[in-house]
């Protein structure tokens, strides 16, 4: 078995706190705001399109399309970093995992899977679909 490279362990805010503890369940939530529509991702109480409190959790349906994407191979385990564009039209930043780094592209459909950091955290990521 190829082997893993050492995931980072995120260090959760009050604010990110249930985005970490519905990872460990396998989910992947984002932050929709009731009042302007839009959905987000980073995660934060204030939405960045208009300012309102009015926001909260949604579950992600985990499918997404690589909208850019670059891989190290000079590293101890080569890995990809991905801006991952989402069903739910946000954006994140991402690994594309479990896969030939050579044969993942832009446009791709990927899908959502989970890996754990050092500390055991399980860490969002995408595999191709
Ligand atoms: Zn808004």
């Amino acid at each position: 078995m190829a082997k893993e490279r050492t995931i980072v362990s995120p260090v959760p805010f009050p604010e990110t706190k249930p985005f970490w503890e519905a990872a460990a369940q396998g989910k992947l939530l984002l932050r929709h705001c009731t009042a302007c529509g839009e959905t987000y991702f980073y995660p934060r109480m204030i939405c960045p399109f208009c300012f309102s409190d009015k926001t909260e959790w949604r579950e992600a349906a985990g499918t997404g399309t690589i909208y850019s994407l670059s891989v190290t191979r000079r590293a101890e385990v080569p890995y990809a970093i991905a801006y991952v564009t989402l069903a739910e039209g946000p954006t994140m930043m991402t690994n594309i995992v479990d896969c030939d780094l050579d044969a993942i592209a832009i446009g791709q459909k990927v899908k959502l899977v989970f890996k754990p950091s050092e500390d055991g955290q399980a860490v969002p990521m995408f595999t191709p679909a």
